[in-house]
């Protein structure tokens, strides 16, 4: 009767290719965490298409003063009574 077992040794990491799913050493692997060359250019070229889009939300200055002056009265709306 065997005993074999499948862990793998100490230090071993095992990851999925994001791309393929693969499984692929995380260790020792300078293409990490994708499993081949061809997989880290689709990848890339999948950024460079922008189809992977990271939203930005650009920070005005109304904003910035909101949040470092939280509690305070916004005097700003009832400047218009004034002309
Ligand atoms: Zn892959």
């Amino acid at each position: 009767m065997s005993t074999k077992s499948q862990r793998p040794e100490k230090g071993q990491l095992w990851i999925a290719c994001p791309r393929c799913r693969q499984r692929t050493l995380y260790w020792d692997n300078p293409l990490r965490p994708f499993c081949s060359d061809r997989c880290k250019l689709v990848d890339l070229g999948n950024w460079a298409d922008g189809k992977y889009a990271i939203p930005v939300k650009p920070v005005s200055e109304g904003d910035l003063q909101a949040a470092g002056s939280a509690g305070e009265p916004d005097a700003t709306d009832s400047s218009d009574e004034n002309i």
